[in-house]
């Protein structure tokens, strides 16, 4: 089985990502993030298992793309999970990619991605994506448990914006819980040295929604209503209903705007709001 592989939105009429490819040492991922979507369709997904010869296939794969082709790193996982300070395999991958001509988008709500700066900073195109749903230290360890706290992952902005061009997803807004936060959000990270605001809203799946649901008991007759009552189903997921998002769409654009960030929506279907592509391939 391949490591790189392109990437594939499940036919999401609403992805307008360019051609791009996925790649992860890690099957599943251990930051419990209650409203994940990729456990709904990998089993046993918060118990991650390092990939069988991940670094043997990589070197082989990576000789068959095209060139100058773009990798993101990882789509349904997060490179920087808790095996990954142990066995080390997104370091060693980013090694190995390093003598190849492709452009790299990093992506995580881990502090760890810092210990591999000296790799980072050699890529001549590349950019991280770094997740922010909240500055709420108590919100953040209910939502997502095992990622590093808001704080830190200010910091590795801060940090590595020294060097490359880093972007903050937004992602997801979930109403009402986030949604109070994004002016604070993005003038942080803006602060911090962020070039651009990626956003989309929570999308319920019946995983997800039941997780989310267990934790914020509040919110369950609200989310129910408006997600399953009120809302828009495509295929497996249950949006809001398009006036809700492309309100919280527009909020967090016009905030991104005033803070002079280029700005994203992802799988929203407001593809002209966006001012860059919403997977970071426009800085190349
Ligand atoms: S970091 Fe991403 S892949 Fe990992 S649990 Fe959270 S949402 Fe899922």
């Amino acid at each position: 089985m391949n490591v790189i592989c392109l990437f594939d939105p499940w036919k999401n009429k609403m992805c307008s990502c360019p051609q791009k490819y996925s790649l992860s040492a890690y099957t599943g991922c251990s930051h419990n993030c209650l409203y994940c979507y990729a456990s709904s369709y990998i089993r046993n997904f918060f118990y991650p298992k390092a990939k069988k010869d991940f670094l043997i296939k990589l070197e082989k794969d990576i000789k068959k793309l095209p060139p100058s082709s773009y990798i993101t790193m990882a789509n349904s996982s997060d490179p920087y999970i808790r095996l990954e300070e142990k066995l080390k395999l997104t370091r060693q991958a980013l090694k190995i990619l390093l003598n190849f001509d492709c452009k790299i988008n990093l992506v995580t709500k881990s502090a760890l991605i810092l210990r591999d700066i000296d790799i980072i900073q050699k890529f001549k195109k590349i950019v991280v994506s770094i997740t922010i749903t909240t500055l709420d230290e108590k919100l953040s360890k209910k939502l997502e448990p095992a990622a590093s706290l808001p704080k830190d992952r200010l910091e590795v902005i801060k940090e590595l914006s020294k060097y490359i061009n880093v972007v903050c997803r937004l992602d997801p807004l979930i109403y009402p819980l986030n949604t109070n936060q994004i002016k604070e959000i993005i003038s942080q990270v803006k602060e911090c040295g962020a070039k651009q605001i990626i956003t989309s809203t929570y999308k319920a799946k019946f995983d997800n929604l039941k997780r989310m649901c267990n934790a914020f008991s509040e919110c369950k007759n609200l989310w129910h209503k408006l997600y399953l009552k009120e809302g828009q189903n495509f295929g497996t997921y249950f949006y809001l209903n398009k006036n809700l998002r492309k309100n919280l769409i527009e909020e967090v654009r016009l905030l991104a705007l005033k803070n002079h960030l280029d700005f994203s929506s992802c799988r929203e279907g407001f593809i002209n709001l966006n001012t860059k592509n919403c997977d970071g391939s426009s800085f190349f």
